[in-house]
């Protein structure tokens, strides 16, 4: 079914509306002009998993594109949940999304409203299990991640996405699940929606978080392995150095943690380090398991 055609709740500028009435207008400054920043969550046995955490970057992403969400951390986590309960899900996807509104159409929107939307729907895992347990294999994208001083590149805004839907479309074209992106500099970067993690003779590496999404599934991960004792390398690391690496993974909150098999001419096999996180974030994401 198409988004805009299913049954539910959708909150909408403080308020429950149905469904089919969460719309807004084709002259909207977010729509033109890229003024929007969402949020991607998920709830598991009916509570969001770091839901407080979404809602402060959910406004830190709005104020890098120079606007104030008009609600705060707590009235987002309250709506967020109000969303999960009136829909009566127990596990699904949460999608927070924040746009400039109609009043004004060019470059400059100073005074424009600042429309906020929730919406949940079922959203089961990003990959089958099938894959999940193979790995998945990515290409390498053409377009690479910009530098800190060419876009807002912690925000989780609308308009940075434009390169991954492009990367991951072509990506799939040519058969594979997904692409990794470099940064601007042409060292290892993240995948179109989750950030990349490598083993070297039993310890982590992942890339340096300054130009790319720092994931909540992430930090999450770098947290397990570090209760897991294991060693967590933040580093440069260069595409030809992927020859070196034994295990890889991606994380985010879509993807969970899911192996990766192949990387361009790259292979690595999904070994005990990615199942041990797996399982440690399959747990840490309970809200039962957390209370225990
Ligand atoms: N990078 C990008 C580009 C993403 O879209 C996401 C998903 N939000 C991530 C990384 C992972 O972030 P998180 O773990 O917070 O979902």
């Amino acid at each position: 079914l198409p988004f805009d055609q299913r049954d539910g709740y959708i909150w909408m500028n403080g308020r429950i509306v149905a469904w089919a009435d969460a719309k807004l207008h084709v002259l909207s400054h977010g729509l033109h002009y890229a003024s929007c920043v969402f949020e991607g969550e998920r709830a598991y046995e009916g509570r969001i998993f770091k839901s407080r955490e979404h809602s402060e970057r959910f406004r830190a992403s709005a104020q890098v594109l120079d606007f104030e969400l008009p609600y705060s951390v707590a009235e987002l986590d309250a709506a967020k949940q109000l969303v999960v309960d009136k829909n009566n899900f127990q596990n699904c996807y949460v999608r927070p999304v924040a746009w400039r509104g109609s009043e004004m159409m060019a470059v400059a929107a100073q005074n424009s409203t600042i429309n906020v939307a929730i919406a949940a729907w079922d959203w089961p895992s990003m990959f089958d299990m099938e894959t999940k347990m193979k790995g998945i294999r990515l290409d390498i994208a053409d377009y690479r991640r910009p530098d800190p001083q060419t876009a807002p590149c912690h925000a989780k805004a609308a308009g940075l996405y434009m390169i991954c839907t492009i990367s991951k479309h072509r990506a799939e074209r040519r058969g594979y699940a997904d692409a990794m992106m470099l940064d601007w500099q042409g060292r290892v970067a993240e995948c179109t929606g989750a950030n990349l993690f490598f083993t070297q003779k039993g310890a982590l590496h992942t890339p340096i978080a300054d130009c790319f999404l720092n994931g909540i599934t992430r930090q999450t991960v770098i947290e397990l392995a570090k209760r897991r004792g294991l060693e967590v390398v933040e580093r440069r690391i260069m595409p030809d150095e992927l020859s070196g690496f034994d295990e890889c993974f991606v994380c985010g909150t879509g993807a969970e943690v899911t192996p990766v098999s192949e990387i361009g001419p790259y292979r690595f096999t999904p070994g005990v380090i990615s199942r041990a996180l797996i399982e440690d974030y399959s747990l840490e994401v309970r809200p039962r398991q957390q209370a225990a």
